[in-house]
């Protein structure tokens, strides 16, 4: 798998660009590479989807977001290592959709955008995606997971192969459109005179016409199916995130190409440990005696309990760091830490004897703050941890 281009590299603006120059860069280079002005040049069409793949991310303003934050990997593309089967990959079809947006109402290419990419050929035709949503626990996001999932989705028919005709029977030229799938016509815009071909409303672009209908599917060319999907979670993924497995989502009726799944990953709350980024964050309380005294104590991690020993004279607010016990990087660069922030605990209630040997304990010189410069503030503390 060839690396993905940067979105901002693509459309040639810098990260900080408003929507407005998203746009305006987006609209000139879909003019530009549209493939209908590039015939002879076969790069153009790649040039064309990479632009408008760009454009979808970065004109969204919560997929953009993610993309700063995570990369490729945040917004469904190739997550690189550890992504398993999962793949970006932005088909005409997907550019069509955005020309309402880039162009308003009185589009330019008109029709002839949306329907003569790839060459005038009959189109492969891709059936709808899927959603589903896919609940994760801690561990799970921290490490990564196989999950194997039940999907009811649209299958080719094996009788008929999934052209709906029943077997034995061949499929007859649809009358038509002389079997091309295609009727074409001219029209007039702003560049000149284009050739434009629509789908065949007769045969919804198949070419063919079946007349005699399978009996497994009838006609229809695919089954409604429980299909038992192993998918590969990498580590690192975060809430609302979108996933997207191409190939697994429903046959369209009649043969054609799969539509895409695309898996909305869901973060189930710890009920001890929060998630900071790539981090871990635990909050543990010690009584003040154990803060002065010192003490050694299990507490939970991501991978079960661990077992810390806080020194003798520990300050409330200090953090401490267990290296690589965080939450995988989803680009792989390595893993979070885990962090425990140390809070001090008050008595609320005192019994008369605890309250006379803490009075007599009250003016002892070890018991009075004494701050130093290393007892650092919590904003610098802030700084240190979380940046
Ligand atoms: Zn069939
Ligand atoms: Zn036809």
């Amino acid at each position: 798998m060839s690396k993905k281009r940067d979105y901002y590299e693509i459309l040639g603006v810098d990260r900080s660009a408003s929507v407005d120059e998203i746009k305006k860069s987006y609209r000139k280079l879909a003019i530009k590479f549209h493939p209908d002005k590039n015939p002879d040049d076969p790069t153009a069409e790649d040039k064309f989807k990479e632009a408008a793949e760009a454009y979808s991310i970065l004109s969204d303003e919560a997929k953009r977001k993610r993309y700063d934050q995570f990369g490729h990997a945040g917004v469904g593309g190739a997550a690189g290592a550890g992504a398993g089967g999962f793949g970006g990959g932005f088909t005409m079809d997907d550019i069509f959709s955005q020309f309402g947006d880039i162009f308003g109402e009185s589009s330019p290419f008109g029709d002839i955008f949306g329907r003569s990419g790839g060459g005038g050929g009959r189109r492969m035709r891709k059936g709808s995606d899927l959603r589903i949503k896919l609940k994760l626990n801690l561990e799970e996001v921290a490490n990564g997971v196989e999950k194997k999932i039940k999907v009811k989705r649209h299958v080719s028919c094996d009788t008929c192969g999934g052209n709906g005709a029943k077997h034995g029977t061949a499929l007859t030229n649809c009358g038509t459109c002389n079997g091309s799938g295609q009727v074409r016509k001219v029209v007039s815009t702003m560049l000149g005179q284009m050739v434009s071909t629509t789908t065949c409303p007769t045969c919804n672009g198949d070419g063919k016409i079946v007349s005699e209908r399978c009996d497994s599917c009838a006609g229809e060319g695919r089954l409604l199916q429980d299909d038992l999907i192993t998918l590969n979670i990498p580590g690192g993924v975060a809430e609302g995130m979108q996933l997207s497995m191409s190939g697994k989502g429903n046959v369209p009726p009649r043969g054609g190409v799969a539509g895409d799944l695309l898996i909305v990953i869901e973060e189930e709350e710890h009920l001890q440990l929060k998630r900071d980024g790539t981090n871990v964050v635990f909050d543990m309380h010690l009584s003040f005696i154990e803060a002065a005294l010192g003490t050694t104590t299990e507490i939970p991690t991501i991978d079960g309990k661990a077992r810390i020993t806080v020194d003798a004279g520990t300050q409330a607010g200090k953090i401490l760091r267990l290296k690589g016990k965080g939450i995988k990087d989803l680009n792989g660069y390595g893993k979070g830490d885990q962090l425990v922030h140390i809070n001090v605990w008050t008595p609320q209630q005192l019994s008369s004897d605890e309250r006379e040997t803490l009075e007599s304990l009250r003016n002892s010189p070890n018991f009075q703050p004494k701050p130093g410069k290393h007892e650092k503030g919590f904003f610098d503390k802030m700084k240190d941890f979380f940046h």
